[in-house]
């Protein structure tokens, strides 16, 4: 997977090089020299920092856990990025999600870089007491790394309000008499988090999508009808009506982005299918979402899984295999699970002719070429999943003023930047052949790359 990212940020570099549009100021050899700087700069993290947090547990005996934090880039600001608690983080992993923050801040202007840390464990496995220890013991093997002007951590896979809050907690005790609401975004309200921070990220992945497929058309049909280009087509074809949807995952960005496609008054789309780690349920006429939500929240987060439990939710739906939902005929699909979703084995089965990636590279660049290649449009993570980053920075920004905005401000001020970046890339893609993602990394890459030069490292 990391290679994988590095490609594509190579052929992003190669196309601004080839479009005179990398540092355009520069006289040729000297662009040659910058550009040479850039992508060793970009194909390399600043630092991993990597320790084992030795951990008592409640029957007596001790553990060693595996945990990393890894600063890509700061460039446009402090390091920012998740902690994944998950039983298959390892170090690539971990560098290539904090690329890949370095790249989403970029793209949206955050003034943040890009960073990302990871616990090797199972959550689910461990007491609350225990998880309590780990989350402190992490932040103290790190405490000289992180920090609101450093390195500011938030929750990813299998964390939330409730580590953030102790890890904020643990910070503020080691570091006595210094500002410390700003070294941990994505805390509970009560605790100094942001009104709207849990429903970010979902809330940012279908608007992206609604906005793609709807409010960009309208006012923009004319324009792509007349133009050859094949995801204008594709966009076309799903203008104007009511779309069928399938969501993988049902964790705090599947649910709540299944939940806006479910309320969405603007079109009658259907959620038919959704998924969790267990099962798939289906349902042509459309799920009651609304039911899952609320069964999923008083029962770990699963979706029910027997008839019983259906019964218990009050929701019609047949249960079928977890993978199954990947291969639905659907005309959307959005992954909002984990990496490596779709790949050799299974692009070719995909029905969906648009794929929103709620999760972090949930497509390999082999399948993400093959379907692009089909007309597919595949609304990259970078894009469609920085809600959550956004309102982060909204957080960290309201921790510094002590002063908290209203539920609606967040939002506002949420989809107005996802606004502002999609209709800047938007133009290009329709425009020209190269698949959302690479105009996407192309934007990403041109601002860092003025700031990096600004700055005197492209040397
Ligand atoms: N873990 C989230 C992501 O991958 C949020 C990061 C943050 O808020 O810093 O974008």
């Amino acid at each position: 997977m990391e290679k994988q990212t590095r490609s594509i940020v190579q052929d992003s570099l190669n196309a601004l090089m080839e479009n005179q549009d990398f540092l355009p100021e520069l006289q040729e050899q000297r662009r040659k020299k910058a550009f040479t700087s850039l992508s060793a700069i970009l194909s390399t993290p600043n630092k991993i920092h990597k320790s084992f947090l030795r951990i008592p547990l409640d029957d007596g005996s001790v553990v060693r856990i595996p945990s990393f934090r890894v600063q890509h880039n700061d460039a446009l600001g402090p390091y920012k990025g998740g902690i994944r608690f998950h039983e298959s983080v390892n170090e690539e992993e971990v560098v290539n999600l904090a690329f890949l923050m370095t790249l989403k801040n970029a793209l949206h202007s955050v003034p943040f870089g890009g960073g990302k840390g990871g616990i090797v464990l199972d959550p689910r496995k461990y007491s609350e007491r225990e998880l309590n220890l780990i989350a402190r013991k992490y932040v103290r093997y790190f405490s000289d790394v992180i920090g609101p002007d450093k390195d500011i951590p938030a929750p990813d896979v299998g964390s939330s309000a409730r580590e953030m809050d102790w890890m904020m907690t643990e910070y503020k005790k080691i570091t006595a008499g210094n500002p410390y609401l700003g070294s941990f975004t994505g805390k509970s309200i009560e605790n100094g988090g942001s009104l709207g921070r849990r429903e970010a990220t979902g809330k940012g992945v279908y608007f992206t999508f609604r906005y793609l497929l709807h409010d960009y058309i309208k006012d923009n049909e004319q324009q792509l009808a007349s133009s050859d280009n094949v995801f204008a087509a594709t966009a076309l074809s799903l203008y104007n009506r009511p779309l069928t949807m399938a969501v993988q995952g049902f964790g705090n960005v599947g649910s709540i982005a299944a939940l806006e496609a479910y309320n969405s008054t603007h079109i009658n789309n259907r959620v038919v299918a959704v998924s969790d780690r267990n099962i798939t349920l289906y349902n042509a006429d459309g799920l009651d979402i609304l039911s899952l939500v609320e069964f999923a929240a008083t029962n770990q987060g699963d979706l029910p899984n027997t008839a019983e439990q259906l019964e218990q939710a009050k929701v019609t739906a047949e249960i079928r295999g977890r993978d199954e939902l990947l291969t639905m005929p659907v005309d959307v699909l959005l992954l909002a699970a984990l990496e490596n979703q779709i790949h050799a084995d299974n692009m070719q089965d995909i029905q969906a002719r648009v794929i929103i990636e709620g999760a972090n590279a949930p497509v390999t660049q082999e399948a993400d070429d093959y379907l692009s290649e089909q007309g597919v449009i595949i609304i990259p993570d970078i894009l469609a999943n920085a809600g959550g980053v956004i309102v982060s920075y909204l957080e960290w920004l309201q921790g510094r003023e002590t002063q908290y905005y209203s539920e609606e401000e967040v939002f506002r001020l949420l989809l107005e930047k996802m606004k502002n970046t999609m209709d800047l890339v938007f133009p290009q893609f329709f425009g020209d052949p190269l698949p959302l993602r690479q105009n996407c990394y192309i934007h990403a890459v041109k601002r860092l790359s003025t700031i990096l030069y600004r700055q005197g490292h492209l040397y």
